[in-house]
C-alpha cells in the first residue's frame, strides 16, 4: 500500500497514476494513516504552505522518522525541496532528509512553467517532463546520484530509498517513474 500525502497539492494524481499501475493507495492525513502505508509519496503544491499544514497535522516528525526506518519516499516538485537538507535563501521547514541542495523556482520568475523531454538514467526511451515553478538540485551529496538534467541543471535524484523530481510524471500517462519507484 503506498502513501500519498493529502494535505494539500497534486494528491489525487498520483493516486490515478498507481491505480493505472496496479498499486494500492490511500491518502494520508494523519501519523496514523501512515502507520498503514509501506511507501510515501510527496505530491506538488507549495512548499511553505505545506510546512504549516505538517505541523497541523503532526506528521512533521512522524515522516522523517519513518523515512529514517527505511521507508521509500518520493518527492515531486514541492515533495522534493521538503525532503531536501537544504533550500537556497530559504530557512523554511523541511524534512531534511535528502543531502541536496535545491533551489526553489529555479527556471525563472516569469516563465514558470514549461515542458520538455530529456533522458533519465534507469529508462531507455526519454521522460517528458512537466515543469511547474520547479526547483533544481544545486549540489549533491556523496551518496546522491543525479538521475536526469535538463541544460546542466540536475532534476531528478536518488539517495537509497529516496527519490526526488523536480517534475511531475503523475501530470502525464508515462507511469514508468512509479513503477521505478515501487522498485525501491
Ligand atoms: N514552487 C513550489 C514551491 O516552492 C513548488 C511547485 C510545485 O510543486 N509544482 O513550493
Amino acid at each position: 500500500m503506498t502513501g500519498v500525502l493529502a494535505l494539500q497539492g497534486d494528491f489525487a494524481a498520483h493516486g490515478r497514476a498507481l491505480e493505472a499501475i496496479g498499486e494500492s493507495w490511500r491518502e494520508i492525513r494523519t501519523p496514523e494513516d501512515l502507520t498503514g502505508s509501506d511507501r510515501l509519496i510527496i505530491p506538488g503544491g507549495e512548499s511553505t504552505t505545506l510546512g504549516i499544514l505538517l505541523k497541523l497535522a503532526g506528521l512533521e516528525t512522524a515522516i522523517p522518522q519513518r523515512i529514517l526506518d527505511g521507508m521509500p519516499v518520493w518527492g515531486t516538485c514541492m515533495g522534493m525541496i521538503l525532503l531536501a537538507e537544504e533550500i537556497e535563501a530559504s530557512d523554511q521547514f523541511r524534512f531534511g532528509v535528502l543531502d541536496v541542495t535545491v533551489k526553489r523556482n529555479a527556471f525563472g520568475a516569469q516563465v514558470f512553467s514549461f515542458e520538455q523531454g530529456f533522458p533519465m538514467k534507469g529508462l531507455e526511451e526519454p521522460v517528458h517532463g512537466v515543469f511547474i515553478r520547479a526547483p533544481i538540485v544545486t549540489r549533491c551529496g556523496k551518496d546522491v546520484e543525479p538521475l536526469a538534467e535538463i541544460d546542466g541543471k540536475t532534476v531528478a535524484v536518488r539517495s537509497g530509498k529516496i527519490l526526488g523530481t523536480s517534475f511531475h510524471p503523475e501530470l502525464t500517462n508515462d507511469s514508468r517513474i512509479h513503477s521505478f519507484f515501487l522498485s525501491f
